[in-house]
């Protein structure tokens, strides 16, 4: 594109977000995928979690039944119930890019709620075949999830970003550590079916 075109299409960008405010593409991504989900699901909203009874009340159970390794749930996660994303506090001064990535994984399982209803997504998700160490379901509902993490992750950092080792073995230990209550044991068969994400990459680029 030459030199000219790429400054009147930084023009008109400009125009399209009103005077005086600069063209900022990821906070761009991340505003038209709120708006998509508003639009694929009415009802949507993101909600803060520091704020909500039922998210306190989680976090009192989840310290609980880990024994206190899971003190984190209320600051660390987002957490998706239904139409809600419920965020943690410090949301909003994350980098629109962060959002982003966040927000394509929540997307997965605001779908997942849509498709299977809140009490058979909850049942599955909570207690089958077993609430921990052998959560089956959990694991497959967050291996999709996680899968779009990644194909985020690549779209905005690149793909070198999701391929890297820390990367990588970050996303696997939220499978076989606390984080979701041990729900899968067999890193050898996380780490193929990563590597079967990250080999799709290619083909969408
Ligand atoms: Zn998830």
């Amino acid at each position: 594109m030459s030199r000219r075109l790429t400054l009147r299409w930084i023009e008109l960008a400009e125009i399209d977000h009103g005077a005086g405010t600069l063209y900022d593409p990821a906070v761009d991504r991340y505003e038209r995928l709120v708006a998509t989900l508003r639009e694929e699901l009415p009802g949507f909203r993101i909600v803060r979690k520091d704020q909500s009874r039922l998210h306190r009340a989680i976090h009192r159970v989840l310290v609980v039944v880990t024994l206190g390794q899971m003190r984190d749930y209320l600051d660390s996660y987002q957490t998706t119930i239904g139409k809600t994303v419920y965020v943690t506090s410090d949301w909003d001064e994350w980098s629109a890019d962060r959002r982003y990535v966040t927000l394509r994984h929540e997307a997965v399982h605001l779908r997942q709620f849509r498709k299977l209803t809140l009490p058979v997504m909850a049942v599955l998700y909570i207690f089958l075949p077993l609430p921990m160490g052998l959560a089956y379901c959990r694991a497959r509902l967050e291996q999709e999830a996680y899968a779009e993490t990644i194909r985020a992750a690549a779209e905005v950092w690149g793909p070198d970003v999701p391929r890297g080792a820390s990367y990588r073995a970050h996303i696997i230990d939220q499978f076989v550590g606390p984080s979701y209550g041990w729900m899968w044991p067999f890193r050898g068969s996380l780490e193929r079916w990563y590597d079967q994400i990250l080999a799709g990459l290619g083909d969408e680029r």
